[in-house]
Parts: C-alpha cells; sequence; structure tokens
C-alpha cells in the first residue's frame, strides 16, 4: 500500500502575560490592584476534511502556529484569547510525535478533530492576588508557552481512479506522465509488478490518486498470474479508466482489447463491472488513418461510453483527460466500497496529555539544580523585591513537594538551589 508522508512542526500560541497595575483615580491616594489577565493562546487543531485525498498541502508549507494571546492591561481588562489554528487532513491521517514515534490521533471519520497542540494559557493579573493580608501584589504571572512539537502525518492512499487495460498499451506511462509515481517503462508484458500510485493535480487543490493496475489478462479472475491481487486494488476505486491500444502496432483489434477485459471484470465481480468507466484511446501518435479512430468512437459511444484519445508519448490529449477525470470523480457519489470497518477497533484518539509532574532535580556536590517547565514558569511570574511574591513562590514550591524531595536528597542548611541560573541558599 502506498503511503503519502508529511512532517510539519507545529506551535500552538502563548498565553499572555497578566498584568501588574493599580489604580490611578482622582483624590483616591493609593488604589488597589487592577492588572487584567492575559488571553489564551490559540491551539492547532488538526480537523478531517473529506474532501482532502492527499497530504500534498503539508510539503509545500510546513511550519504552523497560532496566535498568541494579548497581554493583560490596566483596569482590569483581560487580553483577548488568540485564535485557534485549524488545519484540514484527509480522512484517513495518522498523527505520529515525529520524536517519540508515538501516535497521537487516528483521524478516521468525516468532521472528526483533535487539538494537536495546545494553546498556553494566559496569566493573572494582579488583581487575582489581592487577599485581605495583601493589599498590594507587586506581581503577576507570566503566560504559559504554548505546545510546540513536531508531527510526522502519515496516510494510507487509496486510489480513487484505476488505470485498467492489457498489458503494454501504455497504463504506466500515462501514470509517469501526470503524476509524481515513477513506474518502470519497457517495451514488454508486465513492466509493473506492483501497482503503483501517484497523486494527481491537474486542477489545483482538487487531485486524486490514481492507480497502475496491471496484469489484469485473461484468466486473471481464476487467480492467474498477478491478477487476483489487483483486481481486489482495484475494487475499491470509483472510476475505472479503461486504456487501449489503438494503433494496432501489436496486430491487435482494439474493439476486441476492450471486450476481452470487461469480461473479465465481470467474472470477476459484478460490483466491479458496474463501475463508471471511461475509454481512452492511446498511442495516437502511431496512427496515420484517422478513419480508424473514428470507427473506434462510435463503437465505444454506442455502447454508452465516453472516450477519449491521447498520446501519452507525447503527452498530446493527456492534460484534457486528467481535467475531465476531475470532473467526474467531483459528479460521482463517494465510494461505498471502502472498508474501513474491518479495523475500526484500532481506530482510538489518543489525546495528548500533559505529565502530572514535569519538574526534577539534578545534584551537583552542593548544588541542587531544580529544572522543569512550571518551575521555571514560576520564577518568571516572581517578583524577588516583593515579599508577598516571593511568599508566594515558596508555598508553590512547597505544594509540589519540592523542598520534600530536595531534603531526601540530601539538601541541608546551606546548601545551593539553582532554578534558571538564578541561585538561592537553602534554609531549613
Ligand atoms: P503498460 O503495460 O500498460 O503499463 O504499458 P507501458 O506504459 O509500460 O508502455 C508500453 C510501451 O508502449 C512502452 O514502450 C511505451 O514507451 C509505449 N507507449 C506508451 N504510450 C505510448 C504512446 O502514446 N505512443 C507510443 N508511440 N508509444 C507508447
Ligand atoms: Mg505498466
Amino acid at each position: 500500500m502506498f503511503i503519502d508522508e508529511a512532517k510539519i512542526s507545529v506551535r500552538a500560541g502563548k498565553g499572555g502575560d497578566g498584568a501588574i497595575s493599580f489604580r490611578r483615580e482622582k483624590y483616591v491616594p493609593d488604589g488597589g490592584p487592577d492588572g487584567g489577565d492575559g488571553g489564551n493562546g490559540g491551539h492547532i487543531i488538526l480537523q478531517v476534511d473529506d474532501g482532502m485525498k492527499t497530504l500534498m498541502d503539508f510539503r509545500y508549507k510546513t511550519k504552523y502556529s497560532a496566535e498568541n494571546g494579548e497581554n493583560g492591561r490596566k483596569k482590569k481588562m483581560s487580553g483577548k484569547n488568540g485564535s485557534h489554528l485549524t488545519l484540514s487532513v484527509p480522512p484517513g491521517t495518522v498523527v505520529k510525535d515525529a520524536e517519540t514515534n508515538l501516535v497521537i490521533a487516528d483521524l478516521v471519520e468525516k468532521g472528526q478533530s483533535v487539538i494537536i497542540a495546545k494553546g498556553g494559557k494566559g496569566g493573572n493579573g494582579n488583581t487575582k492576588y489581592k487577599s485581605s493580608i495583601r493589599q498590594a501584589p507587586n506581581f503577576a504571572e507570566a503566560g504559559n508557552p504554548g505546545d510546540e512539537r513536531i508531527l510526522a502525518l502519515e496516510l494510507k492512499l487509496l486510489a480513487e481512479v484505476g488505470l485498467i487495460g492489457l498489458p503494454n498499451v501504455g497504463k504506466s506511462t500515462i501514470l509517469s506522465k501526470v503524476s509524481k509515481a515513477r513506474p518502470k517503462i519497457a517495451n514488454y508484458h508486465f513492466t509493473t509488478i506492483h501497482p503503483n500510485l501517484g497523486v494527481v493535480e491537474a486542477v489545483k487543490g482538487k487531485s486524486f490518486v490514481m492507480a497502475d493496475i496491471p496484469g489484469l489478462i485473461e484468466g486473471a479472475h481464476e487467480g492467474t498470474g498477478l491478477g487476483h491481487d489487483f483486481l481486489r486494488h482495484i475494487e475499491r476505486t470509483r472510476l475505472l479508466v479503461h486504456v487501449v491500444d489503438i494503433s494496432g502496432s501489436e496486430g491487435r483489434n482494439p474493439v476486441n482489447d476492450f471486450e476481452m477485459i470487461n469480461e473479465e471484470l465481470r467474472s470477476y465481480s459484478i460490483d466491479l463491472a458496474a463501475k463508471k468507466q471511461i475509454v481512452v484511446g492511446n498511442k495516437t501518435d502511431l496512427k496515420e488513418d484517422p478513419s480508424d479512430i473514428d470507427s473506434f468512437r462510435k463503437e465505444m459511444e454506442s455502447r454508452g461510453y465516453d472516450v477519449f484519445f491521447i498520446s501519452a508519448a507525447t503527452s498530446d490529449g493527456l492534460e484534457d483527460l486528467m481535467k475531465e477525470i476531475t470532473g467526474i470523480l467531483a459528479n460521482l457519489k463517494p465510494s461505498e466500497t471502502v472498508d474501513v470497518g474491518q479495523d475500526k477497533e484500532e481506530h482510538k484518539v489518543y489525546r495528548y496529555k500533559k505529565k502530572e509532574r514535569d519538574w526534577k532535580i539534578e545534584r551537583m556536590n552542593e548544588k541542587f539544580r531544580i529544572k522543569g517547565y512550571s518551575v521555571e514558569k514560576l520564577m518568571k511570574s516572581t517578583n524577588f523585591e516583593d515579599w508577598d511574591s516571593v511568599q508566594r513562590f515558596q508555598g508553590i514550591l512547597k505544594k509540589k513537594g519540592v523542598f520534600e524531595e530536595l531534603k531526601k536528597m540530601g539538601a541541608g542548611d546551606g546548601s545551593t538551589i539553582e532554578i534558571e541560573g538564578y541561585e538561592f541558599d537553602y534554609i531549613e
């Protein structure tokens, strides 16, 4: 199965900082705190859009960030929240953390969405820290940074369009000309031993996946040769493009070839034979007598098929054909034969969760270094000139169990504690 892949980096918005501010009113000498809260940073959200078929867009643009929250302001005004950024992904996208390779989300159904990177919470303004014993808090909380992650996106491509026809009619050549797939091309039968898939984008933003399905020959429905696997593959397609060599270069009659392949389809499965089919007469460059082309056209049209003529070798008519196919697909019902039910159990959605404890202590001789996101953030939110603020700082560290752990690790009076490059004396 062909896999489409992309690697992107996402950054959710940072929370705005809380404001430190005091009311200043006429005739009121010392107003209370009035610093507002910072706004929350925007999330990065992935959402399934069933109009999308590939991860192509993520190859062009690989970095995404959501808006930051605004800082709080005076007069208790909160900062505005940053807007979320929603990225559309095709159904069937598996999202992995590129660093750990763990699956974060498996996005299967239309409309399904997941917050893949959380925006940072806005910090409290100093108004929030007012209490009966603390009238004039001279500190506020810094906003949290948003999550930053590198994501590996993976998509199993299901071909919507299958190229069928006898060996050597030019299926691989067509695919190689219109997509980035590079199947082997040679002038003998069974050039391609695996189905090749390519992504075709003839109309911007409306790409589709096309498979080159070799090996469909007489007897394929009985399981001879390569036929069986390939037939299974085309069961999932929505449109069959039946390629016929109209040059007669191998001494064959194109109408007979066409009938033979369709007979194969019918004996394998009625569903398959009932799929929408268009006919493509290839190798027009080898054709000297245009009346043969006309008679082939009439034969096909009398059977109710749309017929197109191309030369895969010179690319003549190829682009128009791909645009036609894009239009036909847009008007076809979504395939009902796509089988995802079977492994539905595996399609659990995993949400990204922060670890409960995000700090640790490293001992270096008599020095203890405390590392971790929440502790570093607390540092930034503390005004060490302010007694209240320092009290709060110590209270939070105590609650986290930092002091307990320090003691366990052997910290005593006079030990040095380091956080974010600042040093403190440990006092029991
Ligand atoms: P497949 O077996 O249907 O995949 O056929 P290939 O794409 O491998 O083509 C078989 C042979 O026909 C190769 O030698 C191609 O170069 C040749 N061929 C394919 N399309 C054209 C065409 O439009 N004109 C000419 N002259 N040769 C073609
Ligand atoms: Mg081929």
